[in-house]
């Protein structure tokens, strides 16, 4: 599985692309907007809530990667959690941006497994629930953790994935927030100044 950093990356894109339908200026209005980001994050590390369950229940990690990861839960969390707070006003609108955080945690889990590139060595996760089949994706970006107990999961290897997706996630992060700004900038450049006629008017 992928650590909880590139889960919560994905939580925090998933709440740029809300920021960006809301035309929220990020920059100067973060202090209020952070129970919502606060929230996607949470949703996007929701399906990985299954390996402590598993481990406090069985002692072991056999309840993973089982019905929290797949689409049937990702569009159950996200109607329950909408009929209780809505991030934006409107029931479906906040029920898909909620789907879209908890569906980046699968979409992301499809593509994890032990050796990077066209290897098809994805874990393997069952996204048509109640259909046992595991779905993976033969592109595999991240290496993710992997560890049959709490002390296990602190090992050199986990340290060194952990890493990875600080690096990776952190570049992505850094280039989508470059070319945010130079929209933004653009906008601003593009928008008309106020005809003279009308401001002398308004004296
Ligand atoms: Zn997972």
């Amino acid at each position: 599985m992928a650590s909880p950093i590139a889960h919560s990356f994905a939580g925090f894109w998933t709440f740029l692309v809300f920021a960006k339908q809301l035309q929220i200026r990020v920059a100067a209005q973060w202090r209020q907007y952070l129970l919502r980001l606060g929230v996607l994050v949470v949703l996007a590390n929701l399906p990985d809530f299954d390996f402590p369950i598993s481990l406090a229940l069985l002692g072991n990690t056999s309840l993973h990667h089982g019905f929290s990861h797949s689409l049937a839960a990702a569009v159950l969390v996200a109607l329950a959690v909408s009929c209780v707070w809505r991030i934006v006003p409107g029931f479906w609108r906040s029920a898909m941006i909620y789907f879209t955080a908890y569906g980046s945690h699968l979409l992301i889990d499809l593509c994890t497994g032990p050796t990077l590139g066209w290897t098809n060595t994805s874990f393997g996760i069952p996204l048509l629930w109640p259909w046992p089949k595991k779905f993976s994706s033969p592109l595999i970006l991240i290496p993710g953790v992997r560890g049959k107990d709490f002390a296990a999961l602190f090992s050199l290897n986990n340290v060194w994935s952990c890493t990875y997706e600080v690096l990776t996630c952190g570049a992505i992060t850094a280039v989508a927030l470059v070319l945010w700004r130079g929209r933004l900038k653009s906008r601003f450049v593009r928008t008309p100044a106020v005809p003279a006629a009308f401001s002398n008017s308004s004296k």
